[in-house]
């Protein structure tokens, strides 16, 4: 019943990690797939890795901005059909700042992808999917969608945010053949902290929760959870959000 029998699927940040380990995961299950990263080198990567031409094409976009968006949803249909499936993945860290260190600017951009930007392509694949009474929508939340101290407050309330989007479109369209869903991973290891210096006050913060923290998570042990709920066998999951940490919250 995982089985994603040919549907079109949008991947954003498909370019690393677990956007990279869900495309890979989607395609094994089935789905055609339409892998969407700011990075064509990254994607190009993803490409190499999955080779499969006939259910895998690439696109290079900036998912926090509407004109891309546009041009991607364009881009899908064109290459493969109506877009069935849409995981918003893409998300950026803040380098745990808290709110009395953070620039407006910082804050600015990681809300922006990692909220506005699923907004806006939820509201870019609406239409079509009301049209055809069918559409599914899995949302990469994270633990910090129900904690305070998994990251710095950009990424927390973007997080909090996508999670009430999640909540949201699955009650207004879920008597509409829509489901929307999250998942909630714990602690991962991508590229997502690469590159940054964390702040020390968040670093430290971060340091209080280490204690209960299970062994770090592979990206691809994370991505069955998206493909289950993309799938039928999730016919009756609306607006849930499975938290894939192997039980880092519940101590
Ligand atoms: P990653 O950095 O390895 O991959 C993220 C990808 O998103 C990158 O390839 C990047 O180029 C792309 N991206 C960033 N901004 C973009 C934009 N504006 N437009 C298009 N692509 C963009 O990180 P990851 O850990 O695989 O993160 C994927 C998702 O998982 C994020 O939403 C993240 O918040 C979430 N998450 C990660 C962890 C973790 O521990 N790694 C935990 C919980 C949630």
């Amino acid at each position: 019943m995982t089985d994603l029998g040919g549907r079109l699927a949008i991947i954003t940040g498909a370019g690393s990690g677990i956007g990279r380990a869900m495309s890979a995961a989607f395609v094994a299950a089935g789905a055609r797939v339409f892998a969407v990263d700011l990075s064509a080198e990254r994607l190009a990567e993803t490409a190499a890795l999955i080779d499969a031409p006939d259910a895998f094409a690439t696109h290079v976009a900036d998912v926090s901005q509407a004109g891309p968006i546009d041009a991607m949803m364009e881009a899908a249909e064109a290459r493969f059909g109506p877009v069935e499936i849409v995981c918003n993945n893409a998300g950026v860290l803040d380098r745990m700042m808290p709110a009395d260190e953070i620039p407006l600017a910082l804050w600015d951009r990681v809300v922006a992808v990692n909220l506005t930007g699923p907004f806006l392509v939820t509201q870019a694949a609406l239409p079509g999917m009301l049209a055809r009474g069918r559409g599914v929508f899995v949302n990469t939340c994270s633990i910090a969608s129900f904690q305070g101290g998994r990251g710095g407050v950009a990424y927390t309330a973007s997080k909090h945010g996508i999670l009430g989007l999640t909540r949201a479109v699955a009650a207004t369209y879920g008597d509409r053949g829509i489901r929307c869903n999250g998942i909630a991973p714990g602690s991962v290891k991508t590229e997502l902290a690469a590159g940054a210096e964390p702040s020390a006050a968040g670093w430290a913060l971060r340091q209080k929760g280490l204690a209960t923290r299970p062994p770090q998570a592979g990206a691809d042990d994370i991505a069955p959870t998206a493909v289950f709920l993309a799938s039928d066998a999730a016919h009756y999951v609306n607006g849930a959000c499975l938290v894939c940490d192997a039980g880092w919250t519940v101590y």
